[in-house]
């Protein structure tokens, strides 16, 4: 990975993409906010994914179920009892750390005091609160660890009201919680994120071959918007590494700046969950496949990614220094090769003047592209310097509006990573943008 994380942080950090939690306290470290670029980068990463697993076929639908829940759905899934990371102390530094992440089983990474952990302890990552006014555990409830059991619980409403049969999904995209041990490498791993999840209901018998599909599309969903193939790979977990649920489990993984590591985890969760909840709640929840006169559990198969971590992935792959002009005026632009759907601003439009005289067409031609695309406005500083701001955030398009335009009703349009620009009249502007962004 040629990125550091440094650069993307500080970048990220001085132009508002993401923004340590509650900084003005000090911050909470394991949580991040994102700003006016961030919110926007990440609200086209989960598009991109409902686009891509949703809109685009016919086999899947999209819910939106309750962050917060009774403890039953979680006794059910086995999160009570399972979800838990091994927790170990030092003796020494007293602090703690998740035993299976250590890079040394028998060093501190804190205090580098040798065979001072402690015996590793089951700690449960779910967070626990109280519902209602009312104190004891009856009112206990959990926020979410996954988006999963909201499909699971949902299941035979789903299949009532949308008449579908296997194979057929159900995604959801939102957010989840998990008191993770050691929150590390800024938005990788966090204690609030949020997740793209498809859990896709199969005939038994074709779990196999839908694995293996899910695996390909959903590294290849990376690489069609912009991460290159060579960062990118498929692991599949050894068996000790398995979730309570799973038979079998690939990891998409990206080479980040500390190495290879998990992007979306895709598993296959066979009718464990359906079964418990069935169990559970007395409800019935399968299928009857009519045809063929026989009532069966669907198989699952969930590609599970988070929307935030993936985000970082992004930005790293995007991320860019490249030398430009020559001799004594070279100089070195930084450039965010966003892909143009996750870009947040898809173009920025740039009066060559703040005088006055230019700002009713600037205006003009922002509302215009406004209309269809997220659009910028700047006219600080030198044109030169803010085409640089539009690279640094990735922009794939600017317009310059100049004193000709109020002549020849047309503008300029400059790319993003050839640097290129086209003289175009605004009556053709948005189709040139339509083609050049590819939407
Ligand atoms: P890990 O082993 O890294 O703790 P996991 O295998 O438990 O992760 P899953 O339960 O498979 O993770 O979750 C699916 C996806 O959700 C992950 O691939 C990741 O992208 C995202 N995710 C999980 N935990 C976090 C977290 N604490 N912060 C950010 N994203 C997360």
């Amino acid at each position: 990975p040629a990125t550091e994380l440094d650069q993307i942080v500080n970048l990220c950090k001085r132009r508002g993409f993401v923004y340590p939690s509650a900084e003005i306290y000090g911050g909470f470290r394991s949580t991040y906010d994102y700003g006016p670029l961030g919110s926007l980068l990440l609200r086209n990463v989960k598009e991109a994914w409902v686009r891509a697993m949703v809109q685009q076929r016919d086999d899947v639908v999209l819910i939106d179920a309750a962050i917060l829940g009774p403890p039953q759905v979680w006794e059910a899934s086995g999160h009570l009892s399972n979800f838990t990371d091994p927790l170990v102390d030092c003796t020494n530094c007293k602090n703690r750390f998740r035993e299976d992440k250590l890079d040394d089983p028998n060093t501190c990474p804190s205090c580098g005091a040798k065979n001072s952990f402690t015996e590793a302890r089951e700690f449960n990552l779910m967070f626990k609160t109280q519902a209602g006014p009312v104190e004891g555990s009856g009112a206990d409830a959990y926020l979410r660890p996954e988006t999963a059991q909201g499909m699971f619980t949902n299941f035979g409403q789903v299949l009532q009201t949308t008449r579908k049969k296997p194979p057929f999904g159900i995604a959801q995209v939102g957010k989840s919680f998990r008191n993770e041990i050691t929150p590390q490498n800024w938005i990788f791993r966090t204690r609030e994120f949020e997740q793209m999840e498809l859990e896709f209901f199969v005939p038994p018998a074709e779990g196999p071959q839908w694995y293996e599909y899910w695996c390909n599309e959903r590294l290849d969903w990376y690489v069609r918007h912009g991460i290159p193939a060579d960062m990118l790979r498929i692991r599949a977990h050894d068996d000790d590494e398995l979730s309570h649920y799973s038979t079998g489990t690939s990891d998409v993984e990206f080479t980040f700046p500390w190495g290879w590591d998990e992007l979306e985890g895709i598993a296959q969760r066979t009718d464990y969950d359906l079964k418990q909840h069935s169990e559970h709640s007395g409800e019935r929840l399968d299928y009857f496949d009519q045809p063929n006169n026989e009532r069966y559990v669907p198989y699952v198969i969930e590609p599970a990614a988070g929307a935030t971590r993936t985000m970082a992935a992004f930005l790293l792959a995007a991320y860019d220094e490249e030398e430009v002009g020559d001799g004594d005026k070279s100089d070195v632009r930084t450039v965010l090769r966003l892909h143009p759907r996750l870009a947040p601003y898809k173009v920025a439009v740039l009066p060559l003047s703040k005088k006055d005289t230019l700002t009713p067409l600037a205006h003009e031609v922002r509302k215009l592209v406004g209309d269809r695309y997220m659009v910028d406005y700047d006219e600080t500083q030198s044109i030169g310097k803010r085409y640089r701001r539009q690279d640094e955030i990735g922009t794939p398009l600017c317009i310059t509006v100049d004193f000709d335009s109020l002549d020849d009703n047309a503008v300029t349009v400059r790319e993003r990573d050839t640097m290129e620009q086209v003289r175009v009249p605004i009556a053709e502007l948005m189709p040139l943008l339509t083609e050049k962004l590819g939407f």
